[in-house]
């Protein structure tokens, strides 16, 4: 029996990117972004990144109103932070089931469509960019496709169910943008850090049918997201513990760059969306409390949309809403960046 039913070859990345074309200016602004944050990662900028954004981004009009709004705040905080918002196209699920992203689902409600996917995933990263002249982030979920986004992104990450992965690793070290690498479910920090050190080497692989060989990546960073234990129960790792561990585990190790973005949500807040404010205060007051920590500190990632919460896929009515893990609410995001910015 054959259980994989081929339904149509689809364009590669070369001919997505030759249909939608990125323009010079959409180049331009990427690049200089690009460089913001790698001079953050670098210790040469002393500025916060804030990767911040819906869980998924599931319609292109409110996620484009959602990061208009950003785009009024990050005027005002520009000499404390820079905001890097989340357009996460394609989303890992658990057990497999559910919303897999706008990549397969261009709408959420319909059958899933992998070349309408393919081309409005790319039309809402360039209009993210052209409009509102931010460098945007995405999960890089599938090594394979990145090359559909590679030349709109301005940073990805590798997710917690991918970073154990030798591919994730390998692609990670061909890219020339920051790569976050986060903790596994499990929690084990080794695995993270032999992830970032993968990904700061050279290789030689096989890729989408090619030998390639990758320069390292020095931007690859930690990105502390909480975990999960035997139990089920989710446990936080950003207590400045967590923190200054990680510290030093980078000083013992030789890797480049010492980095930590965390993540306010997931298993860090258990997914008590609410949380995410008082997570957040508490990781700058630790960077305040120690040199150490605020060293190693270079960004926070928080989820967030127009709405508080979540709704469930099926009714999708609220326009806004997260239809994948609960966000904080639009009010309650502008009040957050701007205390970020007096606490930094
Ligand atoms: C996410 O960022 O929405 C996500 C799925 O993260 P993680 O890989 O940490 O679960
Ligand atoms: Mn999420």
């Amino acid at each position: 029996m054959n259980n994989m039913i081929f339904h149509r070859k689809l364009p590669i990345p070369k001919e997505i990117k030759e249909q939608f074309p990125a323009t010079e200016e959409i180049k331009k602004i990427r690049e200089e972004r690009i460089a913001e944050l790698e001079s953050v990662f670098a210790s040469k900028s002393d500025k916060l990144i804030l990767v911040i954004g819906p869980c998924s981004a599931d319609n292109e009009d409110a996620v484009l109103d959602y990061i208009y709004r950003l785009r009024g705040v990050q005027e005002k905080v520009s000499d404390r932070i820079i905001i890097v918002p989340r357009i996460y196209t394609n989303k890992p699920r658990t057990t497999g089931e559910g919303y897999k992203g706008m990549l397969h689902q261009p709408n959420p409600t319909e059958s899933p469509d992998m070349l309408k996917g393919l081309i409005a995933i790319r039309k809402m990263h360039m209009r993210a960019i052209s409009e509102t002249g931010f460098g945007c982030a995405d999960e890089m979920l599938y090594p394979e496709n990145h090359r559909y986004l590679s030349d709109l992104l301005t940073y990805v990450a590798v997710g917690a169910r991918s970073v154990e992965d030798q591919q994730h690793r390998l692609t990670a070290s061909g890219l020339s943008i920051p790569v976050g690498m986060k903790n596994p479910t499990s929690g084990d920090i080794t695995v993270m850090m032999n992830s970032i050190k993968a990904a700061q080497s050279a290789h030689t692989f096989y890729y989408r049918g090619w030998e390639v060989e990758s320069l390292g990546n020095p931007y690859s960073h930690a990105i502390l997201r909480g975990y999960v234990d035997k139990h089920g129960n989710s446990h936080p790792n950003y207590h400045y513990e967590d923190i200054y561990h990680l510290y030093e585990k980078y000083a013992a190790s030789g890797l480049k760059n010492p980095g930590v973005v965390i993540d306010t949500n997931h298993s860090n807040s258990a997914k008590k969306y609410l949380e995410q404010p008082r997570i957040a205060k508490e990781v700058l007051h630790s960077a305040r409390y120690s040199t150490e920590v605020r060293s190693i500190l270079k960004g926070l990632m928080i989820e967030s949309y127009i709405l508080d919460g979540c709704q469930s896929i099926s009714t999708h009515e609220e326009y806004g809403k997260s239809i994948t893990d609960p966000c904080l609410g639009w009010d309650k995001t502008e009040r957050l960046i701007y205390e970020i910015a007096e606490l930094w």
